[in-house]
């Protein structure tokens, strides 16, 4: 698994610790340290499902794990079940995402006014469009033919499935908390997303990969890649 502090891939077993049964079933708390030594933090969900006993052969029984989860909430980092904010997005655009991500599960609402307004963001500051409504904003960005076409359609699909037309607000004020249409919230994030990964990861992937190329042309000599 993915330390959801850190990002470093681990493996580890969890470790179990019953709480007991309500009407609902049973709850436990499954943690996981992380191994990297620069985090070091735990990782923790509280679980509801069934509990799993261990028999040994000397009598008695041993709470193991709970399995299958009804419920599996992630308790620290307080968080969504979206991936974390890849280390390459500068701060000044996490901010409403993670906001965004946090509140989701609680407020679609409240999440898709925050994720609108990051989208802006990004629009405004690396497609550099034009300061207007976001719908606006939308068109002249796939107008300039900014994006490949599988970024182009989820943004389009944006002003579609918030019906755009019949509530103006969300293009015009995009911070404004009004209601969402089902599953609005989670397609602002995935786009978002999407464009965090257009703008910001795959350029510095390229750009680390290049550099390794141009180490390798050096060393034997030869001019580096243009
Ligand atoms: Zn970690």
């Amino acid at each position: 698994m993915k330390c959801p502090h850190c990002l470093v891939e681990f493996h580890a077993n969890a470790e179990w610790l019953h709480l007991g049964e309500d009407k609902e079933g049973d709850w436990a708390i499954e943690k996981y340290p992380c191994p990297n030594p620069d985090c070091g933090k735990f990782i923790i969900y509280l679980v509801q499902g069934d509990a799993v006993y261990s028999q040994p052969p000397g009598g008695g029984r041993y709470f193991k794990h709970i399995r299958p989860a009804n419920k599996r909430l992630l308790v620290r980092p307080k968080g969504s079940n979206r991936p974390p904010v890849p280390p390459e997005v500068p701060p000044d655009f996490t901010d409403d995402y993670t906001g965004a991500c946090l509140v989701l599960p609680d407020s679609p609402k409240a999440s898709a006014a925050l994720s609108r307004r990051c989208l802006q963001h990004i629009l405004r500051e690396k497609a550099g469009v034009k300061p207007s409504s976001l719908a606006d904003e939308i068109q002249e960005a796939l107008d300039r033919n900014l994006f490949p076409s599988y970024i182009a359609e989820v943004v389009d699909a944006i002003r579609n499935i918030g019906n755009f037309a019949a509530h103006p607000t969300k293009s015009k004020q995009t911070g404004e908390i009004i209601d969402v249409e089902p599953g609005e919230a989670e397609l602002n994030l995935d786009v978002v997303e999407a464009l965090f990964d257009f703008y910001f990861v795959n350029p510095a992937l390229i750009a680390k990969k290049k550099a390794a190329i141009n180490q390798k042309l050096q060393d034997a000599g030869k001019p580096p890649m243009k």
